[in-house]
């Protein structure tokens, strides 16, 4: 008798073939899928009946920040904003401070059908504890600021991690988190690619994300950053980027050549200002491409329905072109290129029989997804993307445990986070020394 099947379900496999079953069964057992079909009804220890939703594999959130001051600091130009809110906010993380906006960050992503996300942020260790509890997937790389001093992880921080988390849990990855190439140097950038790849792990940078850094870099270096961190030999398979929004051909064709992934993150570079990341040229070129929600910060949600959506309607906008970007295009940017990325395509990202049961459960139910076609003729993939939101998901399920059921979380209890995350705000806001701020501007804003 296996663990666990899901039966009668409109299954979405995301494989090569792009295999879809209008009524289907998928088996678990041991945490892995074990048979899928039509006809891979089997005695289970646990059933669960998906008549009328959608199983699919869980999204891939390439890219995000646990943090935790999500809607306090809107409307600001970028450096000020930077300068008065999150240089000071990041200063004055604790690791309690941060294992409350852990628990909201991953409450949060269990809650929006994210089975594996990655965090490259402060204190990983105590997020990396927080995800042993929540049970979703994690990929840990501390982020690494060098200039200015006291914002981020450093070097030894992100190694004696790597040290003591790498192995210890098939869910939880870790890698190196240099920031980005203008606040942390040449050396260190040389130093975690040589570590990352004596020992096979990753690393992951923010890279050409706003005119400024490219300008700085051709200013300065004579070279765009791509082509920068390539001369110190930081390209390759091993890498993936966040953003790449500003990137010339030859650039692309480098990181193509390089076999370097970028993380998509259309929400947070509108609202930062930043620019439209060249996505169909990417994918025309042979680039990899994976979607990521960025923080909470600059997004604000970790809906990655959302982010299909904004994604492709942006591309759609700036190329004048209202056929690119598919929704099968999006819905394998938000899972199996995503999980290829992070060099974890074997194992998940689409539902296949030997991967990870990293599953999730959508409904179909609500009226803002009719009328809902699931025969013949379906328009399933078409809801995914431009109708459905996080709350559409009913169940998420990694490595074969059941996280949430019915929209019921089970590993994590919300009221407690609640509370943790209510309290730790407050510490955090007077530790950071931006109450007063905060106060005045909002006094400003009630007065326009
Ligand atoms: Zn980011």
């Amino acid at each position: 008798m296996i663990d666990l099947l899901i039966t009668n379900g409109f299954v979405l496999t995301l494989d090569s073939h792009g295999t879809v079953y209008q009524r289907a069964a998928v088996a678990v057992d041991k945490g892995r899928i074990v048979a899928l079909g039509p006809d891979s009804v089997q005695p289970a220890r646990r059933v669960i009946d998906a008549r009328g939703n959608v199983v699919m594999p869980g999204f891939v959130n390439a890219h995000m920040h646990e943090t935790l001051t999500r809607g306090l600091n809107e409307d600001l130009p970028l450096a000020e904003w930077l300068e008065r809110i999150c240089f000071p906010i990041d200063r004055a993380y604790t690791p309690e401070i941060l294992r409350a906006s852990a628990l909201m960050n991953q409450l949060e992503m269990i809650r929006a059908g994210i089975t594996t996300f990655v965090d490259i942020y402060r204190y990983p260790a105590v997020a990396a504890e927080v995800a042993l509890r929540s049970g979703l997937r994690g990929v840990f790389t501390p982020q690494i600021i060098e200039i200015p001093p006291g914002v981020g992880e450093t070097l030894e921080s992100n190694r004696a991690f790597v040290e003591e988390w790498n192995g210890r849990c098939s869910r939880i990855v870790v890698g190196y988190g240099p920031h980005a190439p203008y606040t942390c140097s040449d050396f260190l950038y040389i130093d975690v690619t040589r570590r990352a790849r004596e020992t096979n792990l990753r690393v992951h940078t923010h890279l050409s994300e706003t005119t400024f850094e490219v300008q700085r870099f051709l200013r300065e270096k004579g070279s765009t950053p791509p082509q920068w961190l390539d001369r110190l030999g930081v390209l390759g398979p091993w890498l993936w980027v966040a953003h790449g929004v500003h990137l010339s051909d030859e650039d692309i064709d480098l990181l193509a050549q390089r076999e370097v992934a970028v993380v998509y993150n259309p929400t947070s570079n509108m609202k930062l200002a930043s620019g439209v990341a060249p996505v169909t040229k990417m994918l025309e070129r042979g680039v990899t491409v994976a979607l990521g929600t960025d923080s909470n910060l600059s997004n604000n949600n970790l809906d990655m329905f959302e982010e299909m959506r904004a994604g492709a309607t942006l591309q759609k906008l700036v190329t004048g072109d209202a056929a690119v970007l598919s929704c099968e295009t999006m819905l394998r940017m938000a899972t199996i290129w995503g999980a290829r990325a992070l060099g974890m395509e074997k194992e998940i990202g689409s539902l296949e029989v030997g991967k990870q049961a990293d599953i999730i459960i959508v409904s179909l139910e609500s009226p803002h997804l009719w009328p809902a076609l699931t025969g013949d003729v379906h328009n399933v993939a078409e809801h995914l993307v431009y109708s459905a939101n996080a709350a559409d998901v009913q169940t998420t399920i990694v490595e074969g445990q059941i996280l949430m059921e019915n929209r019921h979380v089970l590993t994590l209890d919300e009221g407690e986070v609640r509370v943790a995350v209510e309290c730790a705000v407050r510490e955090l806001l007077e530790r950071a020394g931006v109450v007063e701020y905060l106060r005045t501007r909002t006094t400003r804003e009630q007065g326009k």
